[in-house]
C-alpha cells in the first residue's frame, strides 16, 4: 500500500500531466481546484446543446452562452428525443446549479462531532487512511459504495472501477436498485440481456398502448407528448388503481385492486390463449417455454381474474379484445410494476403477452420498460456493480479476462461474483459486516424504504464518506466527510436514455467554490489510494469513454461504431448498438428484435411463469388503508435536492404533504379538505394534509415520495429477484391531527 500523497502536488501533477486545449484552458484558469469547472469545447457566445439530468427521456437542451458560461436554456427543436419540448424540470435545469447550500469545500466531522471545511487533502486523506483502516481490520468487504442513476456513464465506470478494481471493495450498488433492477432482471432472464426493445418512434406507430403501473402525462410528460402526436386514432389503456391524469386520458382505465396485477396479466394472456388469439408462427420460431406457460395461467379464467382483480369482466373482456384486434400493440411500464413485491414476475408476464401476440420487433409494438433516472441505463451497464464493466458477468472468466485485458489490469483484482444489493449492503450494515459506506450523488435518508431504519443504519457506521452537491441532504447529516462535487452543467459525461440512446452533457458552468466533477475526485482518491498507475488512461471523460466502448464489443450493446463524442453530437444522440463498421446510421430511432432473434444462446425470448404471492401487508382492521406511493407532479424529482432549488417548481406543487383520500372515506372520518391528519404504519407515522378526491378509490390512499416522510410508513419488502424496494403498498390508518396525542 502507498502512503497518501501530498493531493495538491497530486492535482497540479495531474492537471500538468494532461494534453490537449482542455487541460491548457483548465489550467489558466484561476482559483487553483478549477480542474472540470470550466466551460469547455464552447465558444464564448453560442447555443450548445446537452440532454436533460433529471429523468430518462433524455431530451436535448439548447443551453446559451455568453462569455462561455450557460445564461439560459431552450429545449432543441432539432433533437429526436423532445422535438422542441421540455417538461418544468428541464426548464429550469440551470437553476439548481446556483443554490445557497451547494457544498463548495471538504467537510469533516470534527472530535466535538461538528462538520467542519477541510483542505481537499485532508479529506481525501482521511476517506483513506479510515477506509484502509476498517479494510485492515475487518476485511476488504467491509467497505462499500453507493452510486447513482444521475451520473454519467464515465463516471459510473470509475466509481465502480476504482472501488472494487483499485480499493479491493467487494460490494457497491447504487439507487438504480429502486427504480430499475426488476425490469433488469426481468429482461436477462426473457431476453438474454438488459435490453428494453424499443425507440420513442413506437409511441407514435402504436395502435394501442398499454400503460400499466404508469402515469406518464406527470412522470415522462415528453414522451406523452410523443402518445399524443400518435395520429391512428390509438386506444389507450391504463392499468393502476389510481385515476391518473394519464388514465384521465385514457380510453379504457382498468382501475384494479392494488397488488393483482400479476394475476390480471394471467387472466389475460389465458383469455388470449384460450380464444386462439396469439401467433402461432411466432411463438414456434421466435421463443421458448410456451406451453408450460400456457397451462399454468389456465387457472385464471376470465370470472377468477375478475374475482382477483376487482376489475369487471367486461372490462378484461375489453382489452383482451382490443389486444387481438389492434395491429401494432405495445405495452408499457415504470415503477407500478418495478416497485413490487413480485415486480420481475409481473414484467415478465408482460414480456409474454407480447411474445405470445407477436407483438415485439415491429413498429408501434413492445414489451417497454420506461427508466426512471436519466442515467438508470448507464447504471445498468457500466456501474460496475452487479454487473462487470459493459453488461458482462463478474461470474464468468472470461468475461473478467477480457474485462481485465481491455483495462490493462490483473485478472485477480477482479471480483468473482457480483455485489450484494442495497438493501443487503444495509442489511450488512446493521450485522456489523459493513463499516465504512461511501455515497455518491444519492441521498439514502430520505429515499430508503423503511427511512426509521435507514437513519439507524447509516448512524452505526464507522466511517461514512457522502459526495454530493449539496451539503444540506438527510444523508449529509450523518457524515463523517463530505466531498462537494459539481452537478449536471459543470461536468461532461454521456447519459443513456430509455430508448438505449446515448446523448451528451456538458460542461457551461463553474461549480462553486473547491467542488469539483465526481470524475476528478474519483482521480484524486485514486491516486491517494495508491492506485492511480491503474487509471492513468482515465484522464478525461472522453477518454474513458474510448474504454468504454471496447468494453462493448461483442455485446448486444456494443457501441464500437461510436467515434468519439463529436459523432453523438453531430447525430443528436445515437441508440446502442452500432457496431464498428455499421456507423452509418440507418434512422435515428431503432428498435431491437426486428429479426426476431434475442440474446439467448439459443436466439429465442422464454416465457418465465411463478405463481402470484400474498401481499406482504394486507389491510386489515387496524390499518384499513392500502398506501400508494408515486411521483406527485412533473416539477418534482426524488428527494427534491435539485427541484426544491427552484422558487418556479415550488409554485408548481403543493408545499405541504398531502395525502390523497377518496371523498367517502373522508366524509366517514369526518375530514374536511386541507385539514392537517397524520396518516400511521406500524413503522412510523407522518403528517400531511387531507385531500379528498375520487382519484383514489375508497380504502386506498396517496402520498407522493418526494416528501420526506413518506417513507416512514413504507414496508422493507423487496423483490426476491431483483431486490428491488416494493414501495408502492403497505397497510396504514389515519386520523385526525388534533386527535393527536401532545
Ligand atoms: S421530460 Fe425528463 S429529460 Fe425531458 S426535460 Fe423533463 S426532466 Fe428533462
Amino acid at each position: 500500500m502507498s502512503k497518501v500523497g501530498r493531493l495538491p502536488d497530486r492535482l497540479a501533477q495531474l492537471m500538468h500531466a494532461k494534453t490537449g486545449p482542455l487541460t491548457q484552458e483548465l489550467v489558466r484558469q484561476p482559483g487553483g481546484f478549477g480542474l472540470g469547472q470550466v466551460p469547455t469545447r464552447l465558444t464564448p457566445d453560442a447555443t450548445t446543446t446537452a440532454v436533460c439530468g433529471f429523468c430518462s427521456t433524455g431530451c436535448g437542451l439548447e443551453i446559451h452562452l455568453r462569455n462561455g458560461e450557460a445564461i439560459n436554456l431552450s429545449p432543441a427543436r432539432d433533437y429526436p428525443v423532445n422535438r422542441g419540448t421540455a417538461c418544468p424540470k428541464g426548464w429550469e435545469a440551470l437553476t439548481p446549479l446556483s443554490a445557497p447550500d451547494r457544498a463548495t469545500r471538504p467537510l469533516v466531522r470534527n472530535a466535538g462531532g461538528k462538520l467542519v471545511p477541510a483542505s481537499w487533502d485532508e479529506a481525501v486523506g482521511a476517506m483513506v487512511s479510515r477506509f484502509k483502516k476498517i479494510g485492515e481490520t475487518h476485511g476488504p468487504q467491509s467497505v462499500a459504495f453507493l452510486g447513482t442513476g444521475q451520473m454519467p456513464s464515465e463516471e459510473l465506470a470509475f466509481l465502480g472501477a476504482l472501488a472494487k478494481f483499485g480499493m479491493g471493495m467487494q460490494h457497491g450498488d447504487g439507487n438504480t436498485r429502486q427504480c430499475m433492477a426488476t425490469a433488469v432482471v426481468a429482461y436477462k432472464q426473457a431476453f438474454g440481456f438488459d435490453a428494453p426493445p424499443y425507440s420513442y418512434a413506437d409511441f407514435e406507430e402504436s395502435d394501442a398502448l398499454v400503460f400499466v403501473g404508469s402515469n406518464l402525462c406527470i412522470a415522462h410528460p415528453i414522451m406523452w407528448e410523443r402518445v399524443c402526436k400518435n395520429q391512428r386514432k390509438p386506444e389507450i389503456v391504463v392499468i393502476d388503481p389510481r385515476k391518473t391524469e394519464t388514465a384521465v386520458a385514457a380510453t379504457q382505465h382498468l382501475a384494479l385492486r392494488p397488488k393483482s396485477d400479476l394475476r390480471l396479466f394471467y387472466g389475460i394472456a389465458n383469455a388470449l390463449i384460450t380464444r386462439g388469439w396469439i401467433d402461432r408462427g411466432f411463438i414456434e420460431r421466435h421463443t421458448s417455454g410456451f406451453e408450460a406457460f400456457a397451462a399454468a395461467v389456465e387457472p385464471y379464467t376470465l370470472a377468477a381474474t375478475a374475482e382477483a382483480t376487482g376489475l369487471p369482466a367486461a372490462e378484461i373482456e375489453r382489452l383482451v379484445t382490443t389486444i387481438h384486434e389492434r395491429e401494432r400493440v405495445s405495452f408499457w411500464w415504470t415503477m407500478g410494476v418495478n416497485q413490487s413485491h413480485e415486480g420481475v414476475r409481473l414484467a415478465q408476464a408482460i414480456v409474454a403477452i407480447a411474445l405470445m401476440t407477436g407483438n415485439i420487433g415491429r413498429p408501434g409494438t413492445g414489451a417497454n420498460s420506461i427508466t426512471g433516472q436519466c442515467n438508470a441505463m448507464g447504471s445498468r451497464l457500466f456501474s460496475n456493480t452487479t454487473n462487470l464493466l459493459g453488461g458482462h458477468d463478474f461470474t464468468r472468466p472470461e468475461h473478467r479476462e477480457k474485462v481485465a485485458g481491455v483495462l490493462g489490469i490483473d485478472e485477480g483484482r477482479i471480483p468473482r461474483e457480483g455485489s450484494w444489493a442495497y438493501d443487503q449492503i444495509m442489511e450488512g450494515i446493521l450485522a456489523g459486516k459493513i463499516r465504512g459506506l461511501w455515497i455518491v450523488a444519492t441521498n439514502t435518508a430520505h429515499s430508503w424504504i423503511n427511512q426509521a431504519d435507514a437513519h439507524e443504519v447509516l448512524g452505526r457506521l464507522d466511517t461514512l464518506v457522502v459526495q454530493d452537491m449539496y451539503a444540506s441532504t438527510e444523508t449529509v447529516a450523518h457524515a463523517h466527510i463530505v466531498l462537494p462535487a459539481a452537478g449536471w452543467g459543470e461536468k461532461e459525461g454521456t447519459f443513456i436514455n430509455s430508448e438505449r440512446r446515448f446523448g451528451l452533457l456538458k460542461k457551461v458552468a463553474r461549480a462553486p467554490g473547491e467542488s469539483l466533477a465526481d470524475f476528478y475526485i474519483f482521480r484524486l482518491i485514486a491516486e491517494a489510494w495508491g492506485c492511480g498507475d491503474m487509471f492513468a488512461r482515465w484522464k478525461t471523460p472522453e477518454e474513458v469513454f474510448a474504454i468504454l466502448k471496447d468494453l462493448t464489443r461483442g455485446q448486444p450493446c456494443d457501441v464500437t461504431g461510436i467515434t468519439d463524442y463529436g459523432m453523438i453530437e453531430d447525430r443528436r444522440g445515437i441508440q446502442w448498438p452500432l457496431r464498428a463498421g455499421e456507423d452509418v446510421v440507418p434512422a435515428s430511432e431503432r428498435r431491437l428484435f426486428e429479426d426476431g432473434r434475442f440474446f439467448h444462446e439459443d436466439g429465442r425470448a422464454r416465457f418465465i411463469y411463478e405463481a402470484p404471492r400474498a401481499v406482504p401487508e394486507p389491510t386489515d382492521a387496524r390499518y384499513p388503508f392500502a398506501l400508494l406511493t408515486g411521483r406527485g407532479s412533473s416539477s418534482q424529482w426524488h428527494t427534491q435536492t435539485r427541484t426544491a432549488k427552484s422558487a418556479m417548481l415550488r409554485k408548481l406543487y403543493p408545499s405541504q404533504p398531502y395525502v390523497e383520500i377518496n371523498p367517502g372515506d373522508a366524509r366517514t372520518l369526518g375530514l374536511t379538505p386541507n385539514e392537517w391528519i397524520v396518516v400511521e404504519s406500524r413503522r412510523g407515522a407522518m403528517r400531511a394534509r387531507a385531500h379528498p378526491t375520487y382519484v383514489v378509490q375508497p380504502g386506498q390512499l396517496f402520498i407522493p415520495m418526494h416528501y420526506v416522510d413518506t417513507n416512514l410508513l413504507t414496508l422493507a419488502i423487496f423483490d426476491p429477484y431483483s431486490r428491488q424496494p416494493a414501495y408502492k403498498h403497505c397497510a396504514v390508518r389515519v386520523r385526525r391531527d388534533s386527535d393527536a396525542p401532545a
